[in-house]
């Protein structure tokens, strides 16, 4: 993808957001709009505090707990992904809301994206050897990232 088409595809998620948030009980505040983008650009897969301080640098009165509760609804409106953990330090997708797999380095905990073309044969397979219909999956590849590996 060439940089206009990334920031075409970010655009496109913030207002996919917008038009799902439409018709909700939803009063689109500074704030709100700011944890919006913040979720549907940002690539890192941030955790609620992570979301919450950036926004917090542009709008200094603004809640965790308004960030959880807009969090809370971009999930129950499947507009966000949650990347939950057993530590409790869950990861959120705004960018790509549809299950898909992740790295995962277990050192410095980034967390990347690729596009990994045999997916759709997995589930298939999947479906194939259990009848299970799928709803969605969940795939994680853990391990030390090549910065990590540089640092011994
Ligand atoms: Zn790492
Ligand atoms: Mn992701």
């Amino acid at each position: 993808m060439t940089n206009s088409e990334i920031t075409t595809q970010k655009e496109d998620r913030l207002a996919q957001m917008l038009a799902k948030l439409k018709g909700r009980d939803f009063r689109l505040t500074p704030q709100r709009l700011a944890i919006l983008t913040i979720l549907a650009s940002s690539e890192d897969h941030p955790t609620v505090d992570g979301v919450y301080k950036e926004v917090r640098s542009k709008f200094p009165t603004t809640s965790i707990a308004t960030v959880y509760k807009t969090i809370a609804l971009l999930k129950e409106l499947n507009e966000v992904l949650e990347l939950g953990f057993p530590d409790g330090s869950n990861r959120y997708d705004g960018n790509r809301p549809y299950p898909h797999p992740h790295a995962i380095c277990i050192k410095c905990k980034k967390i990347l994206d690729p596009e990994i073309a045999s997916v759709d044969q997995l589930s298939e397979e999947m479906v194939q050897k259990t009848g299970y219909v799928l709803s969605f999956h969940r795939l994680d590849f853990f391990g030390l990232c090549p910065d990590c590996q540089k640092k011994g």
